[in-house]
């Protein structure tokens, strides 16, 4: 599942539409300290659907658009968008090419798109879980990551290995056939009431 494009507008330091195109094999991003090479993996942490502005090293989701600079006003929207290579069909969709785009405005208002089409957080979820993309991703490894994989707690690192090995998809599944269980079991138990008060 190979990264082939990243496109940044108006998130963190990147004011102008940033256009990263990434060719097969080994990319580094070099740059002196705070000129913004944190804030591309951002950008991939973002848009892959992180929810928690700490992680992104802000304090609300609004950080994430560009704030102004002594020449620069501020920007009213932060959009990212990143294209991955689908040939192997590795995500379960019917594209040889994926672009996720997620944007987010000043007013709170914000979107997912797949291939430029609006759709939910969670059908991304779900088409990222098991790639190691999903949730807790672990092909972004952060600075002090290692650490705390090693240093974390054998149920943290369980999701981190079942993540590797694929399931998670189907646990999610299975957690939300649970429920329908229970929910259907819940007016089982309510229509034999009524059948109860009728006979
Ligand atoms: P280092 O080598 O020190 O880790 P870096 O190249 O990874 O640095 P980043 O941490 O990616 O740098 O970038 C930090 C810069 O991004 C800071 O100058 C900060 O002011 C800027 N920045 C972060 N959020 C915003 C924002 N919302 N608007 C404008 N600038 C921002």
């Amino acid at each position: 599942l190979a990264l082939k494009r990243i496109e940044i507008n108006g998130f963190k330091s990147f004011a102008d539409k940033t256009d990263i195109v990434l060719s097969p094999g080994l990319t580094v991003v070099v740059g002196p300290n705070g000129s913004g090479k944190s804030n591309v993996a951002d950008a991939i942490r973002w848009v892959l659907g992180e929810q928690s502005p700490r992680s992104l090293r802000g304090a609300k989701m609004e950080d994430v658009i560009f704030a102004g600079s002594d020449r620069r006003k501020p920007v009213g929207m932060a959009e990212v968008s990143i294209t991955l290579n689908n040939e192997k069909g590795l995500l379960p969709v019917d594209f040889r090419e994926v672009t996720v785009t997620r944007r987010v405005f000043r007013s709170g208002d914000s979107d997912y798109l797949l291939n430029r089409s609006p759709c939910r957080l969670k059908d991304l979820q779900e088409l990222f879980a098991d790639t190691g993309l999903g949730r807790e991703g672990i092909s972004i490894i952060g600075q002090g990551k290692v650490d705390e994989v090693l240093s974390s707690r054998p149920e943290e690192r369980r999701a981190i290995i079942e993540e590797a090995a694929g399931i998670v998809r189907y646990r999610n599944r299975k957690r939300e056939a649970a429920k329908k269980l229970e929910e259907t079991q819940q007016h089982i138990t309510r229509l034999d009431d009524i059948i109860g008060e009728l006979e």
